[in-house]
């Protein structure tokens, strides 16, 4: 029999069996990967970038683990030679009204402890020549890095330790007993001691297959990206971001270099009818079913329903994007973008329409579910690895003494 099963070979499941593999060295690790590769979904399609922790409330998982991580990311990459840049990023007001966010957000950043900038316009052009901005804070701890490459560096690691890694192998089944899990795929039947979900965009299916009845929905919301062409990527020197709206879990439009020298600018963040919906025409009526029926969409869809529509309008129409997009760099214009592969976000919802702004982990008995593990998950991903190594250990503990 293994000792750990993780579903899910993103960099959340894979920095979890890093850290198993450090914590149990003689453990058994079996990992489970529904694609052909691993990566493939949240991780293999995101911005590239290492946050630092500035927009996160004080003291919640994303707030730690975000500036945590920045750190670790970083020493991780320098210690297995994968490039990452720490090219720092600034956050900009562009106009009167956003002054007060700016220096909320500045003091935010204090609070967490951060190395925060605030800039003057002149200061601001320094850093950026091409913005248009009243004001910005710079936060020089931010970077960029290409998680896939990190994905493929821990899978190693795992395998070197003798863990196994299986990818196409959809987990269709899961029975957990009392001191065993057992998983069905189509192809085989895994036997383990302890399950470890980090399956992302359906890893609240995942939780109710082990008969969990949580409390919430993944809600799969698209990022669609531009690139801008080549002859004018000298717009944007480093990572370029709005004062975000606080009343949205979202960082608006923004522009973010690549590890790759390519810049991309987006995203609008659109409903998705499929959980893994990467196009405007992706559909799936299973999932949409689920999701209509769902009473905290409504509710989601009453609150939010303005910027909701907006952002779907933004997604048909070019023009639109860039009107938005020129609020921080005017000289953009439609001719400079070419449509970029979009990203779709795991995003949980709960029942009352609330949208789960931290990372939220649901302990089971012989198992963990890693429920919500937005942005800021891949800075945080080797933190979020060790934190669920120590609830394992707090479980297995309170398993022994029952
Ligand atoms: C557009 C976009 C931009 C982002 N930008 C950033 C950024 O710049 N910086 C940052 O820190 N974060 C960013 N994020 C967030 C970050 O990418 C995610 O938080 C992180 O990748 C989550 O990793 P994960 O392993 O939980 O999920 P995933 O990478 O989605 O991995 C989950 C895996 O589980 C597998 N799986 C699902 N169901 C099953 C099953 N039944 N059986 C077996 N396997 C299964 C999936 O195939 C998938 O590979 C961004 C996200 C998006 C979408």
């Amino acid at each position: 029999m293994t000792d750990f099963i993780i579903i899910g070979g993103g960099i959340v499941g894979l920095s979890v069996g890093k850290a198993l593999i450090e914590q149990f060295p003689n453990a058994k690790i079996v990992v489970l990967e529904k694609e052909r590769e691993l990566a493939s979904h949240q991780t293999g399609n995101n911005s590239g970038v290492i946050h630092s922790g500035i927009y996160y409330t004080p003291g919640s998982y994303k707030a730690k683990f975000a500036k945590a991580g920045n750190e670790s990311m970083k020493r991780f990459c320098e210690m297995h030679g994968i490039d990452y840049e720490e090219c720092g990023k600034v956050i900009v007001a562009t106009n009167e009204n956003e002054l007060p966010n700016l220096h909320k957000l500045y003091e935010r950043g204090l609070q967490n402890g951060l190395d925060v900038q605030l800039l003057k316009k002149e200061e601001l052009l320094e850093k950026e020549p091409h913005v248009n901005g009243l004001e910005g804070i710079y936060v020089p701890s931010a970077g960029i890095v290409d998680y896939k490459q990190v994905s493929f560096k821990l899978a190693e690691l795992i395998r070197e330790n003798n863990g196994e890694i299986h990818t196409n192998e959809e987990v269709k089944a899961i029975d957990e007993r009392s001191g065993e899990v057992v998983v069905e795929t189509g192809n085989k039947t895994y036997r383990g001691k302890f399950l470890i979900n980090c399956a992302g965009l359906q890893s609240d299916r995942i939780a109710r297959m082990a008969g969990y009845q949580i409390d919430m929905k993944i809600f799969p919301f698209r990022g669609e990206y531009y690139y801008i062409n080549e002859n004018k990527r000298h717009l944007v020197k480093n990572l370029i971001y709005p004062v975000p709206n606080p009343e949205f879990p979202f960082l608006g439009v923004h522009f973010t270099r690549t590890i790759y020298g390519e810049v991309e600018v987006g995203p609008n963040a659109v409903p998705g009818f499929k959980r893994e919906a990467y196009t405007k025409t992706s559909f799936d009526f299973k999932d949409f079913l689920e999701i209509s029926t769902f009473p905290g969409f409504w509710k989601l869809g009453m609150k939010y329903y303005k910027v909701g529509i907006e952002e779907i309008v933004r997604s048909f129409s070019k023009k639109l994007f860039v009107k938005n997009a020129q609020q921080l760099i005017p000289e953009i214009t439609e001719d400079d973008l070419t449509p970029a592969p979009a990203g779709v976000r795991a995003q949980a919802l709960k029942n009352d329409g609330t949208l789960v702004d931290d990372f939220y982990i649901v302990n089971g008995k012989n198992s963990i579910h890693v429920c919500n593990a937005p942005s800021p998950a891949a800075t945080a991903s080797l933190e979020i690895g060790k934190e669920i190594v120590n609830k394992i250990t707090d479980i297995k503990e309170n398993n022994k003494a029952i």
